[in-house]
């Protein structure tokens, strides 16, 4: 059974739904050539592709061009259809980065043919993800900052004041197609600055000045 972890407790959370959002930072979507979405890109992928950072990530032998997308991760605590965005917050459980790995050959193919995404997204290990810290510890939702260490050298630095579709407008909006549930995971899109990885790469995920994961690509 997938699951993640809610700190301080080292609670074992099972995960249900894993939404992603495409397209959430204007600089991300211009570095790839995408226009600005009026409604939120979404995909899923599957509970299988989870990854935790006690194993090496191995990256998918079908792809020559796998990249390493930063987020933050929500973890909704408490389920609903239709929540409002003025109660958003109350169904959030914690917060996490994690890294939305993508295989850019495979995905730019899908794109070029109208095809979905879900083996660019959706391999094993394409949903690494941190432990999840409770809401108090982030403070004001709209001010999370979170970056990616590459090898020592910053390489991605977010911050939720630069989503074109913040916190409470995504949970509100998946929630008016999906019935959201406890355990359900949202990856909340990337900022610039995505790259290539390579076997030997080392990955340090923080929030705010909390080192909260470090993943290494086998
Ligand atoms: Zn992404």
């Amino acid at each position: 059974m997938p699951f993640v972890t809610l700190q301080p407790t080292a609670q074992p959370v099972p995960v249900g739904n894993i939404y992603c959002i495409g397209r959430n930072y204007a600089a991300h979507a211009a570095e790839l050539g995408n226009k600005i979405e009026e409604t939120p890109l979404v995909f899923i992928k599957p509970t299988s592709s989870l990854h935790h950072p006690d194993q090496p990530v191995a990256l998918p032998a079908f792809s020559n061009d796998v990249h390493f997308e930063t987020e933050l991760v929500i973890l909704i605590g408490k389920g609903g259809k239709h929540i409002a965005e003025a109660d958003a917050l109350q169904h959030v459980a914690g917060y996490a980065v994690g890294l939305d790995l993508t295989a850019r050959d495979v995905q730019s193919a899908a794109k070029a043919k109208g095809l979905p995404w879900t083996l660019a997204k959706g391999f094993d290990g394409a949903a690494c993800i941190s432990d999840f810290v409770e809401p108090d510890v982030v403070g004001d939702v709209g001010q999370i900052q979170f970056s990616l260490m590459l090898n020592g050298v910053r390489r991605q630095a977010g911050n939720t004041a630069m989503m074109l579709f913040p916190v409470p407008y995504l949970i509100h909006y998946l929630s008016t197609v999906f019935t959201l549930q406890p355990g359900d995971l949202i990856y909340t899109g990337t900022p610039e600055g995505v790259g290539p990885l390579t076997s030997g790469d080392e990955l340090v995920l923080s929030l705010g000045d909390r080192t909260m994961a470090t993943f290494s690509i086998a």
